[in-house]
């Protein structure tokens, strides 16, 4: 299949191209962006220029920031295309549900992206603890902006997230091998005093669920969940790359391809069979954070 990519920045560049020249289901025909190029490929910097110019290119892959990404997403559903959204799938709940009403009036497949839950063992957390009792989880996400998002200053701005784009690949981690669901009961916010978004945050859930998650720590980063259940304790590390049960390091199922070459594989197999997968838990923990968050101010953030 015939796929444009939206938006060709890091993510774009670092992921979604390899990804795609890799794959035996898709060909890049064209990108959408406004400075960025994939060599080979014909570019395009409006896009409705390539809606109108490249009626073959049924498919589009959205690799925006969320604010300008509800536009794109719902000039391509106009046009009838399927359409694949980085996460996260928005800046809004209600954007996302717009854009889930529009797709299936349409008829065209939504993908909201999780590429977290693809890690090597996500999978098999969710199945290990199925059939256990939870007692605690707590999230320690850690790294630095300056490293992941280098100067990227939308980020900071209303809509960007801040500390909670990182944080959400942890809640859709989270969201996907937790047995039972959990909801936000109170929130520690900390926005620096030159910045409209958190650069680190403190989350309590119910049922003993926790998360700390700071965008501004140097060394290497903490990308950890533990588990305490009824039959010990599970870690997942890296990530989700790697997982250690009760001290015992677990190991992989051979042959499984990365994060998003399976989110790629997810969205061939949903265009075939004309699936919506727009999965918003995630977003909405992140949303009742900003609404129930006590505020923080702390010393302002530079690159
Ligand atoms: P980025 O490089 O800052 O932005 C991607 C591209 O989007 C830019 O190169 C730009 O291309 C276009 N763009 C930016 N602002 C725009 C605007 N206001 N209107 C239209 N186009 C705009 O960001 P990124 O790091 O790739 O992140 C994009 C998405 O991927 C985010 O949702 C992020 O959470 C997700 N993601 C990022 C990473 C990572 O490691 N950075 C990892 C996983 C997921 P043009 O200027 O050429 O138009």
């Amino acid at each position: 299949m015939k796929i444009a990519l939206v938006g060709v920045g890091k993510i774009a560049l670092d992921q979604h191209v390899p990804s795609l020249a890799a794959s035996p289901d898709w060909e890049l025909a064209a990108t959408v962006s406004r400075q960025g190029r994939v060599s080979g490929v014909e570019a395009f910097t409006d896009m409705t220029e390539m809606l109108t110019a490249r009626p073959d290119i049924r498919v589009v892959s959205l690799c925006l920031p969320p604010v300008p990404r509800f536009a794109y997403a719902r000039a391509a559903i106009a046009a009838g295309r399927h359409v694949m959204l980085e996460k996260p799938p928005g800046a809004t709940l209600s954007e996302c549900h717009a854009l889930a009403d529009l797709a299936r009036a349409a008829g065209v497949s939504l993908f909201a992206t999780w590429h977290s839950r693809e890690a090597a063992m996500v999978d098999a957390a969710r199945a290990w603890l199925a059939d256990k009792t939870v007692h605690k989880l707590h999230i320690n996400w850690r790294e630095d902006v300056r490293k992941w998002h280098p100067g990227q200053d939308w980020c900071f701005e209303p809509g960007g997230m801040g500390v909670f784009d990182p944080g959400i690949n942890a809640l859709s981690i989270m969201t996907k091998i937790l047995p039972a669901p959990v909801h936000l009961v109170c929130a520690k916010l900390s926005f620096p005093e030159n910045r409209q978004t958190p650069i680190a945050a403190e989350l309590t859930f119910t049922d003993g669920v926790s998360a700390y998650f700071n965008w501004d720590h140097q060394g290497p980063e903490f990308w950890d969940i533990e588990v305490q259940t009824d039959a010990g304790t599970l870690t997942l590390h890296e990530g989700g790359a790697r997982m250690v049960i009760n001290g015992a390091e677990q190991g992989a199922a051979a042959g499984l391809q990365g994060e998003y070459p399976r989110l790629y594989n997810e969205m061939a197999e949903l265009v075939a069979t004309g699936g919506i997968d727009m999965d918003l838990s995630p977003l909405r923990h992140v949303a009742d954070a900003f609404m129930l968050g006590e505020r923080v101010t702390v010393p302002p953030f530079d690159w």
